[in-house]
C-alpha cells in the first residue's frame, strides 16, 4: 500500500480552537475567572490564560496574536460562552465574528467573545502607539470597518458575569436567558 499525504492544510473542523483568555484581578477574587475556566474545560477546550499586568497588556497581547497570523478567539475573563459557541465561531468561514453579551444592560459585541483570522484581515488594526485596554475594542472595530469588513454577529448572546454592570444599570442582565425562580 502506498501512503500519500492529501493535504497538510489545517482543517478548522479537526483543530482545537485557539482560545485565549486575557485576565486581570477583579475585586480581589478569582471566583469569576474560576467559573470561566471551568466552563471552557467542561467543553473540552484548552484556553491559554494570559495575565494582564498593565494598562497596555491587552493591546500587546492582541498585537502578538495578530502577528502570529493564525486565527484566534478571545474570551474575556468574565464571559461564559454556552456549549458549542466557540466551536461555532471557529468553524465559521467569516474572518471576524463575535457573540453579543450584556454591557450595562445593552446587548453589545466588543472583544469579549470574538474570533479573528488575521491572515484574511490585513495588517494589525491597532495604531502604532500602544493603547490602553479600554480603548482597543473600538479602535479595532473602526479600523476593520474602514477596510469594509463587517463583524459577523452570532447568536444567541453569551453570558457576561459582570455583576457591577448589572448593579450599575439596575437591571438583571448578566445572563441572556431569564429562568423562572420560585
Ligand atoms: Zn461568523
Amino acid at each position: 500500500m502506498e501512503l500519500c499525504v492529501v493535504s497538510t492544510k489545517i482543517h478548522y473542523e479537526d483543530s482545537q480552537p485557539n482560545v485565549v483568555v486575557p485576565y486581570a484581578d477583579v475585586n480581589g477574587t478569582t471566583a469569576i475567572l474560576d467559573a470561566v475556566k471551568l466552563n471552557l474545560a467542561n467543553q473540552g477546550l484548552k484556553p491559554r490564560l494570559i495575565r494582564m499586568e498593565r494598562d497596555f497588556s491587552y493591546d500587546q497581547l492582541f498585537r502578538r496574536l495578530w502577528d502570529a497570523r493564525q486565527p484566534f478567539i478571545l474570551v474575556e475573563h468574565d464571559i461564559i460562552p454556552f456549549p458549542g459557541a466557540l466551536r461555532e465561531l471557529w468553524m465559521c468561514p467569516e474572518p471576524w465574528c463575535g457573540f453579543p453579551y450584556y454591557v450595562f444592560g445593552e446587548l453589545r459585541s466588543y472583544l469579549g467573545c470574538t474570533k479573528f483570522d488575521p491572515s484574511r484581515l490585513g495588517e494589525c488594526p491597532l495604531p502604532d502607539d500602544l493603547m490602553p485596554w479600554q480603548t482597543i475594542d473600538k479602535l479595532i472595530e473602526k479600523s476593520l470597518m474602514k477596510r469594509t469588513f463587517g463583524g459577523h454577529l452570532h447568536s444567541p448572546p453569551v453570558t457576561h458575569l459582570n455583576f457591577f454592570h448589572s448593579r450599575a444599570s439596575g437591571r438583571e442582565n448578566v445572563h441572556p436567558v431569564f429562568w423562572s425562580t420560585e
